[in-house]
């Protein structure tokens, strides 16, 4: 491979952007020997999304395979130097609780379930125990939550920083600062990139470009049925003397989300309710499917810290002709959508 100004370069797979999901594929690919792997981001690793996150990572979740995911993803995250071998994912294990009112407590009591049948610690607790694990809980109008003290918070930009090192020590290369402008396509397939560095040949192009997506695809006929909503994290100072959160919690009947953070702070996200549309089920799946020779990993939507370092290893198992260890195919885009069991709703953050 050639990484010079100006003049034809050429890759085995281009991964183009360095947010949490594409560094993770990029490490996997490059562990996989499944030839020259190129990392492309036009800023520079965690500069998207990854870089502005709430930072917390959990499984509770309404079907099998996210379920998986997650529970894979918090395992790397929290044993981060074992399974990449450099830095650190910067784990507070703060626990995670959801409490739900009494029109939301069938679904979660599923979920709890569903997770337990799945090898995740995680348990209902009534109303009247909420308060025990969150004391700062108002409890009124609740029924019951769903508790998770093996999930936590992390650090995004020690996790991407550090899966980039690592893929630069297994192999791979990286090209930052240099935007793709867009894809190079064949007669019948994607051929490779095309940045401002000069173009990139690619036998793969993976797109792990999050909600720039739409931009590149714009001249192909790939329809993302993705939306993008805004979302405005507050961090809120609390007054002297007033004690602090203890965990991360999501109070889902007004959709706040909040959780402990060092110092006089609270981290807070308020959901607003349109962002739910039971129109757009894929809203809250990861999209990594094979087609014209371009693998997206994207729409991980709200989910993707937790999500991404098994995304990265189920999408770099597929490319190097492996059976991945956690079936992915039930989140490809299909042209008539799969039912994915949702408890709280289609398009719902669990
Ligand atoms: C406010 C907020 C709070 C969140 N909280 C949580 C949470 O608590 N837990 C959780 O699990 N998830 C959370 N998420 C979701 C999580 O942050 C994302 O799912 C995840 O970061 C997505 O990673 P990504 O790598 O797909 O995208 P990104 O991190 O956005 O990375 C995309 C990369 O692509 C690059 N790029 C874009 N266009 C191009 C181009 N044309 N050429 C080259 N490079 C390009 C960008 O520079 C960027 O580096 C939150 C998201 C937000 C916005």
């Amino acid at each position: 491979m050639e990484l010079m100004t100006g003049r034809a370069m050429d890759a085995d797979v281009v991964v183009v952007g360095a947010g949490i999901v594409g560094t993770s594929i990029a490490l996997q690919l490059a562990r996989r020997a499944v030839g020259d792997v190129l990392l492309v981001d036009g800023r520079g690793p965690a500069a998207g999304m990854t870089g502005r996150s709430f930072r917390q990572v959990r499984t509770h979740y309404s079907n099998e395979v996210t379920t998986r995911l997650a529970r894979r993803g918090i395992e790397i995250l929290r044993g981060w130097s074992d399974h990449v071998g450099i830095g650190d994912s910067g784990f507070e294990p703060v626990g995670y609780l959801l409490a739900v009112a009494a029109d939301q407590a069938e679904g979660c009591a599923a979920n709890v379930a569903l997770g337990r049948s799945l090898g995740v610690r995680t348990e209902l607790v009534p109303a009247d125990r909420l308060r025990e694990i969150e004391p700062l809980l108002a409890t009124d109008g609740l029924a019951c939550g769903a508790w998770e003290p093996d999930s936590g918070l992390v650090d995004p930009v020690k996790v991407t920083l550090s899966a980039t090192v690592a893929a630069q020590m297994a192999g791979a290369s990286t090209l930052f600062g240099s935007p793709v402008r867009a894809l190079r396509m064949g007669r019948d397939r994607v051929t490779g990139v095309v940045t401002d560095d000069g173009d990139i040949d690619a036998g793969t192009v993976v797109l792990a470009v999050g909600p720039w997506a739409p931009g590149l695809l714009a001249g192909t006929a790939i329809d993302l049925r993705m939306r993008l909503h805004t979302l405005e994290l507050s961090v809120l100072r609390r007054p002297p003397g007033v004690p602090g959160l203890t965990t991360a919690v999501t109070h889902a009947p007004s959709g706040l989300v909040a959780r402990c953070y060092s110092g006089p702070f609270v981290v807070a996200v308020a959901y607003p309710a349109d962002v739910v549309r039971p129109e757009f089920p894929h809203d809250a799946r990861v999209a990594a499917d094979a087609e014209l020779r371009l693998r997206r990993a994207l729409a991980v939507s709200g989910h993707g810290l937790k999500l991404a370092p098994a995304v990265g290893e189920a999408v770099a198992d597929e490319l190097a002709g492996r059976t991945p260890a956690i079936d992915i195919s039930p989140l490809r885009p299909a042209t008539t959508p799969r039912p994915l069991r949702f408890a709280y709703g289609p398009g719902a953050r669990a």
